[in-house]
């Protein structure tokens, strides 16, 4: 077993959540669903919120709404969670890898601007371990260049920019539900936004592309008619997972506190380590700290994983750039080069960081590591 990296919290009023749902009549994509949206959406201070089965499905749905189609490039950054680009690749379009920024981890609007070409869409920026990008100068590149911005806040449930909520900044936002992230629904995701336009189109897209709303039919022949007008999918979340995210989401303050806790105790702990680079922690920003994500100076990162996980501790490693995936190098990414990114995956080490993570197991991670860096 071990200490995991991450970990969900359920507690009874969650089981008593789910329960009473698998003893109502509604199992899908109901009033359930409806008020865990309004619920995240007011949290987010968004104006819209629409749930879906994953953050995957989520960032498929934003691409399309954002008319990525066949030969456009959208510019993203290699230190993620693939999803994150194959969303680009599932509406025909092409990453373009912006390199990081060294200290901050998350894509570096400079680099963004070197990238841009006639064909340049949308950027999708993920805001990295819960600390929020450059937003403010995102948004002027999106402006000067008429590009959409998509974020990926998988990791960012809670953050703040500059006193701004991540969820309420245009144009939209994703957020993950996956039980390692911030709060849980088994599996699930949920888009932001505050454009009625884009609002309507994922509310479709989620559902096969169809709608009844007889207004925006071309014409109606009955009270069982509906048009599938696009080419949409199933990806739509049900009732028990909206219950579960309804009842998850009420603690999340909770979560962020004891999240915070642990990194505080972390940084402060590795203060002094001449061999760790801890994450900054920022004061113009609120990071909610998905990970705690830090770099080896000078010791081999393979080995201190290896020293870890055999002593118990499951620490892990985030993330492989992208472009250097198999899937990825055949597809034309094998002369992609970010030089900061791939310095920072050769010395990055995750280790454990979820609410239920014991100070007599921090203490012990702590120790772990702070004698396997000393041999
Ligand atoms: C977890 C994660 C995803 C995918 O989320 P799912 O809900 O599992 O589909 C996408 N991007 C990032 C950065 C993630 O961490």
């Amino acid at each position: 077993m071990g200490i995991p990296y991450g970990r969900h919290y359920i507690d009874e009023e969650d089981i008593k959540a789910v329960n009473e749902v698998l003893r109502s009549d509604a199992l899908t994509a109901g009033k359930r669903t409806f008020k865990f949206e309004r619920s995240f959406a007011r949290y987010v201070k968004a104006k819209y919120a629409v749930s879906m089965s994953s953050a995957t499905a989520a960032l498929h749905a934003a691409c399309f709404v954002a008319g990525i189609h066949e030969g456009d490039e959208v510019i993203t950054t290699p230190i993620t969670f693939p999803a994150t680009a194959n969303a680009i690749l599932y509406n025909g379009g092409r990453p373009v890898f912006a390199d990081i920024d060294p200290v901050t981890y998350n894509i570096e609007p400079n680099k963004i601007r070197e990238l841009i070409t006639k064909k340049t869409k949308a950027i999708l920026p993920v805001h990295f371990t819960g600390q929020p990008c450059d937003m403010d100068e995102i948004m002027k590149i999106a402006k000067e260049n008429d590009l959409v911005v998509i974020q990926d806040a998988a990791h960012a449930l809670g953050a703040t920019y500059k006193g701004k909520m991540i969820g309420s900044i245009p144009d939209m936002t994703v957020f993950s539900f996956h039980p390692v992230k911030h709060i849980t629904t088994g599996e699930g995701g949920m888009i932001t936004t505050n454009n009625s336009a884009f609002y309507e189109k994922l509310l479709s897209f989620r559902s096969h592309g169809m709608l009844h709303d007889v207004r925006r039919m071309q014409k109606n022949e009955g009270g069982w008619y509906y048009e599938q007008q696009m080419l949409g999918f199933n990806y739509r979340m049900n009732e028990f997972q909206a219950a579960l995210g309804t009842s998850q989401l009420k603690k999340i303050d909770l979560f962020l506190k004891r999240r915070l806790e642990i990194i505080q105790k972390y940084n402060e702990a590795f203060k002094n380590n001449e061999e760790i680079i801890t994450p900054v922690i920022s004061k113009k920003y609120t990071n909610t700290w998905h990970l705690y994500a830090i770099q080896l100076k000078t010791k081999n990162r393979k080995e201190v994983y290896d020293k870890m996980v055999e002593a118990g501790i499951n620490v892990n490693v985030h993330y492989i750039p992208v472009y250097k995936h198999p899937y990825y190098q055949n597809i034309g990414y094998k002369d992609v080069c970010c030089e900061n990114a791939e310095q920072f995956y050769q010395r990055e080490l995750t280790l454990p960081v979820f609410y239920q993570l014991t100070d007599e197991q921090q203490d012990f991670i702590i120790k772990t590591i702070n004698s396997i860096l000393s041999e």
